[in-house]
């Protein structure tokens, strides 16, 4: 359930995109494109955006999914259906995208991730696997209050970050109005079992394996003290969001908590996830690899 200062956090969000990202945007793409190696504005390749909708493997809800996603994705269109650039391309983002057709499986990605760090980002991984953490798919809602512990646990990110500001805590460890003994019927054990701490349920496969939703999420085996005496047994440490709209992927919400940024939480949890994309074909794959990237045989 949305509380107002969930309604609030849009509300500024959206103002926020519609004033003043434009302009941040028009003054610094150059530079932040030379800062990445990138090539000229003119000369970045283009990528084609698949909402793979098929009517006979779809439901009906894939297509309001996807007419919901194609706003959050309007920002980095820079280009028409024609390949001609938009008008108001100037305004635009350029998205940070990850071709999955460059690796031929995880191997591959890894191999480039070494060259790239010169091995660097491969050990802080391992280090912080090491260190107890690991990464799995979760249901927010049964990490609801972690979550806004990890929002509220700096208060400048690129951005000032509006939970860490004004918004209170939410009033329960879950959101949805699920209790305890909720997980507990759902796991089918007994209440007291459950509140002396037991790992989460992670949520099932999606539907339709081109269309979903996910949430992801690095933990450790460090208990948390939940209300009511409770204990939670995961401690959640960062987390992305993540929404598959055809042939691409896209993150939502990504956020670190503060005490555990510089214990390469991030690093490790963005590299399993990677695992998933780029990993051997299969069902979590399947049909899954971000658009090719092309020239605009438009401009040739
Ligand atoms: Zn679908």
């Amino acid at each position: 359930m949305s509380s107002r200062w969930d309604t609030a956090e849009l509300a500024t969000r959206r103002l926020h995109l519609a004033l003043i990202e434009p302009w941040l945007i028009a003054a610094k793409k150059r530079r932040r494109l030379q800062f990445f190696g990138a090539p000229d504005l003119d000369d970045l390749p283009c990528a084609d955006l698949d909402s793979q909708l098929d009517p006979a493997s779809c439901d009906p809800a894939c297509a309001r999914f996807v007419a919901h996603e194609r706003p959050q994705l309007a920002p980095f269109l820079c280009r028409g259906d024609d390949g001609w650039p938009a008008l108001s391309w100037r305004w635009r983002g350029v998205p940070s995208v990850i071709d999955l057709d460059r690796f031929a499986d995880f191997d591959a990605y890894r191999a480039a991730l070494k060259r790239h760090s010169k091995g660097g980002i491969l050990q802080q991984v391992k280090k912080a696997r090491t260190q107890g953490f690991y990464s799995k798919t979760m249901l927010r809602d049964l990490h609801a209050r972690q979550c806004f512990e990890i929002q509220a646990s700096k208060r400048f990110r690129s951005g000032p970050v509006l939970a860490a500001f004004v918004k209170p805590p939410p009033p329960a460890d879950f959101g949805s109005g699920i209790t305890l003994a909720d997980i507990a019927a759902y796991l089918g054990r007994p209440l007291s079992e459950v509140a002396q701490g037991v790992a989460f349920p992670e949520p099932p496969p999606p539907q339709c394996m081109h269309h979903w939703a996910l949430d992801w999420g690095a933990f450790i085996n460090d208990p948390v003290q939940g209300r009511d005496g409770a204990i939670i047994a995961e401690r959640l440490v960062a987390y992305v969001f993540l929404k598959r709209i055809g042939n691409v992927v896209r993150t939502r919400g990504v956020m670190a908590h503060g005490d555990y940024l510089a214990r390469n939480v991030m690093k490790l949890l963005f590299h399993d996830l990677m695992g998933l994309a780029a990993g051997p074909p299969g069902p979590a794959r399947r049909g899954c690899a971000l658009p090719a990237l092309r020239r605009d045989r438009a401009r040739k």
